[in-house]
C-alpha cells in the first residue's frame, strides 16, 4: 500500500475515527475518501472504527507505527467493578475496557479536531487547554491542573471517567451550592473572566468548577463518608445535612437551602436504591437465596441509577430484606450494562 505524503503524528489514546479526520484534513481529503482506501485494502464492505484490521491499514496507510492507533491498556484502560474477581474497582484484563471518546486537546492535534480514550478529564496539562465537546479554551490555573492530576490519579482508580455519572452528580451538588452562595463562588468570577454564562448543565458547571466538581466527586466517592450517608437505619433528613455539610466544607461555601435540598433528594434517592439492593436474590427466578452483598449494590446501582452505591462498602446492607425485591441476572449480563448518570444528575 502507497503511505499518503504528509506524515500526521497520533496523539496520546486517539481514535483511529479521529485520526482518519485529521489525516484528511491534512490531506484536504474527504474522511470518507481515506476510509475508502483502508476498506478496499482489506477487502470489507463498510467502515468501522474499532475493526482491528482497518486500524492496521489506516496505520500503514499513513506510514505510523503498528499499534500507534490502539493506546495500552497499562496505561489507559478503564477500572470496573466487574465480578470477574470481585466486584471491586480494578481494571480488568479480561474485560479491557476503555473509556469513552472524548474530544482531545487542539493544541496536541496540531490545531485539528479529534478523539481521544487517554486516562484522564478535559484539561491538557501541558498545554492548559480545556477541550469538552466543541469548547476549547485556554485556562492557566493551578486549580485546574491540579483537578486534572486528582483526576488521573485518585479518580480513575475509583472507576471514574467523564461518561460514569459520579461528575454528573457532583456537578448537580456544586451547581446547587453555587447558587445557593449569593454570588461567592469562584464559578461565577472564572465565567465572568471568560465573559460567559453559567447556565445548568453538565458541560457548562464542569467548564467553570472543574477544581470543585473534583473535590465534590472525590467525596461522593469516599467509603467512609459514603457509608454513614448510606446508612438507613438512620432518617435520610440527617444524613442529607451530614453530606451536604461535608460538601460545603470542601467548596468553602456556607450551608445553603438549595444544597440542603439536592442532597435531601440524592440521599433519599439512594437510600430508595439501598432498600432495592437488600431484597435482590441471587438469580431471577430465586426466591429465598439473597444475592451477594458486593454485587447486589452493583445491580442496584444500575437497576435505580444510582452511583453512590458503586462506592459503598457491603456493610452499608445489614440485614438483608424478607421481601423480594427482583432477581439478578448473571454477572456477565450485569458487566456489560452501560454505566449512565444518575436520574437526578445534570445532562
Ligand atoms: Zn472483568
Ligand atoms: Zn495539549
Amino acid at each position: 500500500m502507497r503511505v499518503l505524503p504528509i506524515h500526521v503524528e497520533p496523539i496520546v489514546g486517539e481514535t483511529c475515527d479521529g485520526y482518519v479526520a485529521r489525516l484528511a484534513h491534512a490531506h484536504a481529503a474527504d474522511m470518507a475518501d481515506i476510509r475508502r482506501l483502508a476498506i478496499r485494502e482489506v477487502g470489507r464492505h463498510s467502515w468501522n472504527g474499532a475493526d482491528p484490521r482497518l486500524r492496521d491499514a489506516v496505520e500503514q496507510m499513513a506510514g505510523i507505527a503498528t499499534g500507534a492507533l490502539m493506546p495500552t491498556f497499562e496505561e489507559h484502560g478503564m477500572w470496573v467493578r466487574c465480578g470477574h474477581r470481585d466486584w471491586k474497582p480494578r481494571k480488568c484484563e479480561r474485560c479491557c475496557t476503555f473509556a469513552k471518546p472524548r474530544a482531545a486537546c487542539s493544541i496536541c492535534a496540531g490545531g485539528a479536531w479529534t478523539q481521544t480514550i487517554a486516562r484522564g478529564g478535559p484539561y491538557c496539562l501541558e498545554h492548559h487547554q480545556w477541550t469538552l465537546g466543541d469548547m476549547s479554551l485556554r485556562i492557566s490555573d493551578d486549580a485546574y491542573e491540579s483537578a486534572e492530576r486528582t483526576m488521573r490519579t485518585t479518580l480513575w482508580e475509583r472507576g471514574i471517567g467523564l461518561h460514569t455519572g459520579e461528575l454528573q452528580l457532583a456537578a448537580t451538588f456544586v451547581l446547587a451550592a453555587t447558587n445557593g452562595s449569593r454570588g461567592a463562588a469562584p464559578i461565577h468570577a472564572r465565567a465572568a473572566q471568560h465573559r460567559a454564562t453559567l447556565s445548568p448543565d453538565f458541560g457548562d458547571v464542569l467548564t467553570w468548577g472543574y477544581p470543585e466538581v473534583i473535590r465534590t466527586a472525590l467525596l461522593l466517592s469516599t467509603r467512609s463518608l459514603v457509608a454513614r450517608v448510606l446508612d438507613i437505619s438512620r432518617p435520610a433528613t440527617a444524613q442529607a445535612d451530614l453530606l451536604a455539610r461535608a460538601i460545603a466544607e470542601a467548596l468553602g461555601l456556607a450551608m445553603s437551602a438549595e444544597l440542603l435540598d439536592s442532597s435531601t433528594r440524592v440521599v433519599g434517592h439512594a437510600h430508595r436504591a439501598i432498600l432495592h439492593a437488600r431484597g435482590l436474590r441471587r438469580a431471577r427466578r430465586t426466591k429465598v437465596r439473597p444475592c451477594p452483598r458486593e454485587r447486589a449494590l452493583i445491580v442496584a446501582s444500575f437497576d435505580k441509577r444510582a452511583c453512590l452505591l458503586r462506592h459503598a462498602p457491603p456493610g452499608v446492607i445489614r440485614t438483608l430484606s424478607e421481601k423480594r425485591t427482583g432477581g439478578t441476572e448473571p454477572p456477565r449480563v450485569t458487566r456489560k450494562r452501560e454505566l449512565v448518570p444518575d436520574e437526578l444528575a445534570l445532562e
